[in-house]
């Protein structure tokens, strides 16, 4: 039997892992990286290709690169970036067969948020393929714990049209803690800290003989690394605004460029406690010296908004912060100072740092997909929904069926009656949230239910039977329990996400776009390269800064002129350019590197005889 690898499709970064020895094992692609960039790009001839390609392509190709789409999936464009659903959101979102309404235009055509997922979706299956010599055909994928059930869908239906059938749904803190608990022995309380790079998760876990049990789930889907990244964008061009009179943003390929400035300084100041920005943009060097004090009060709120998810995932389980044995840390971005110090003072202790926390989410999916192909026994998995789920009745109250952190799969029935003497017809609005509301909450879809029997009001009996799956996928039916026959029985099997037509015409569509031949390796290599030296060139400047004296700057110019000749020649996408350019850059960059560490062994020679 084949492999079921478990992927971790992440905002920033994904990454596939397989069981070997009933041990997980995260799958390399062919040049040996183990996180891919979830970046996907959609070329001129409509070709599609995804990870260091599309990242290296990126800033010559702004408008049709894509990232951090996972934001996207399964959410209505009238959802703001906070979450909020505008009201005119609300009066116009009922639409069958989707999972979001939200597209992306490249090239005058339009794509589904699932659509460029599974562009994603389809290299890990490539790569896994490749190294393991195998086909591939079956996984689970990890989702944010709060993920609602669009969003769950709408990650099912990109699975789908990337050719693989996504056997189960898995939360990713569920996933580290099947990782953390594996070989455990002995029984534990876990709480699972997930800061990833677009969502934030809190679980809380029962770990012992075997058994994983999810206690509650609480967390938000908007909130991550890349907030981050942007405050520190948004930052920077008004510095540079100020300091150098020019504006940054109306350059769309130089904006692709300071979020990576941003990212890396945001970086470095888990490491340290200053940054210096080096941005070349046009004729000009732009500079900037941050401080991580500077950098915390700009995402002070950020923040902040990790302590309610938390205290509501304790408040569910019934727990006290005291009762938590062990805090598991995943997710890139719970690599930041202020993140953990955070965490210590919300739960009085340090918190579990030694798993990899870009590995470990598709780790725990390989193992659970062990689990559901009995590779690994006697292991079992008991998972929670995260978001209530319910209907709503008169006067636009949202009526719970399934309370959020019910166990799942879960089957839950409510009795409704009419609301108007002789209503033969009930429509079911069906939503998804916490809100007392409707109006507050998600909407999933609405139903008609015909054919009641007439009756006074309040005499009708209809009774709406929630069931949810073990992927957090719900169906609803409605009865009217006093019809002899079952006709007015309504079931959905599949209410929301894309109809299958749809998913069978982007299949055929992401097979003919096979991206190994979306863009000839080498020149994407080339491109690779270029881009490394650009960073490189970045790197070598600041180190020359403060070591190399005043006579010696002209070096460092000649190679920033270089850097921005590549750049011009990655912009015009001329492959010959761009290689002499790179080569080029290359020898500028040593004749740097040399410099300095001529300055280096002089300081260390001066050191000795000191
Ligand atoms: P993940 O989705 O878990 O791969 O997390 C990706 C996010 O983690 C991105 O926003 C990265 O910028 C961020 N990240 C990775 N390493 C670090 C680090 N050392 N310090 C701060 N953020 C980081």
């Amino acid at each position: 039997m084949s492999k079921v690898i478990g992927i971790d499709l992440g905002t920033t970064f994904s990454a596939a892992a397989y069981l070997e020895f009933g041990k997980p094992v995260v799958i390399p692609d062919k040049d040996g990286h183990k996180l891919t960039p979830s970046i996907v790009a959609i070329l001129n001839d409509g070709k599609r290709i995804t990870g260091r390609q599309a990242r290296a392509q990126a800033e010559s190709n702004p408008d049709g690169t894509v990232f951090s789409i996972k934001r996207r999936m399964g959410r209505n464009s009238y959802i703001d970036p906070e979450g909020a659903i505008s009201e005119k959101g609300l009066i116009t979102q009922v639409k069958r067969h989707m999972g979001s309404d939200f597209r992306i235009k490249i090239g005058g055509k339009e794509y589904t948020p699932e659509e460029i997922s599974a562009v994603i979706l389809r290299k890990m299956k490539k790569d896994a393929e490749d190294y393991l010599g195998d086909e591939i055909s079956k996984a689970v994928i990890s989702v944010p714990a709060y993920f609602n059930i669009t969003q769950r869908q709408a990650t099912l239906d990109a699975g789908a049209i990337a050719g693989l059938d996504v056997i189960r749904i898995i939360d990713e803190p569920t996933a580290a803690a099947l990782a953390y608990g594996l070989d455990m022995e002995g029984a534990e309380t876990v709480m699972v800290w997930d800061l990833g790079g677009g969502t934030f998760d809190v679980s809380i876990l029962e770990l012992g003989g075997g058994l994983f049990e999810v206690k509650s789930v609480s967390g938000d889907t908007w909130l991550g690394g890349e907030d981050y990244d942007q405050r520190l964008v948004e930052y920077l061009i008004e510095e540079f605004k100020k300091e150098y009179g020019v504006d940054v943003s109306a350059d769309k390929g130089a904006m692709i460029r300071l979020k990576d400035a941003a990212e890396s300084a945001k970086i470095e100041f888990s490491e340290s406690e200053f940054s210096h920005v080096i941005f070349p943009f046009n004729e000009n060097r732009l500079e900037a010296f941050l401080t991580r004090g500077k950098f915390e009060e700009l995402t002070r709120d950020l923040a902040e908004r990790m302590k309610a998810p938390t205290e509501r995932a304790l408040k569910d389980a019934g727990f006290k912060p005291s009762d938590i044995d062990r805090i598991i840390l995943v997710g890139g971005s719970t690599r930041m100072p202020r993140i953990r110090q955070l965490f210590s003072e919300i739960m009085g202790k340090e918190p579990y740092i030694d798993m990899h926390p870009d590995e470990v989410v598709a780790m725990g999916a390989a193992i659970q997909a062990g689990i559901l192909t009995k590779e690994i026994a006697k292991r079992i998995l008991v998972d929670v929904t995260p978001i209530s789920l319910g209907i709503e009745t008169e006067g636009g109250i949202f009526t719970r069926i399934i309370e959020r952190n019910t166990t799942i799969p879960a089957t839950r029935s409510r009795i409704f009656t009419n609301s108007a003497q002789d209503q033969g017809s009930m429509e079911i609005h069906v939503l998804q949230g916490e809100r007392t509301m409707s109006a507050y909450n998600i909407t999933m879809d609405r139903f008609e239910l015909t054919g009641i029997e007439p009756a006074p009001r309040g005499e009708a009996m209809v009774d709406i039977k929630f069931e949810i799956d073990a992927n957090g996928i719900l169906r609803v039916s409605a009865t009217d329990l006093r019809t002899e026959n079952s006709k007015s029985l309504r079931i959905s099997p599949r209410f929301y996400g894309l109809a299958p037509e749809e998913i069978e015409r982007m299949i055929k569509e992401a097979e003919k776009s096979n991206e190994s031949d979306g863009m000839e390796r080498e020149n994407a290599k080339i491109l690779i390269r270029a881009n490394n030296l650009l960073t490189a060139a970045g790197m070598a400047a600041k180190d020359a800064l403060s070591v190399i004296c005043i006579s010696e700057s002209a070096k460092v110019e000649e190679m920033e002129n270089m850097g921005r000749k590549l750049e011009k020649a990655i912009s015009e996408g001329n492959t010959q350019l761009i290689k002499d350019a790179s080569d080029k850059l290359e020898k500028c960059i040593k004749v740097i590197e040399t410099e300095i560490e001529k300055k280096f062994q002089k300081k260390e020679s001066l050191n000795r005889v000191a």
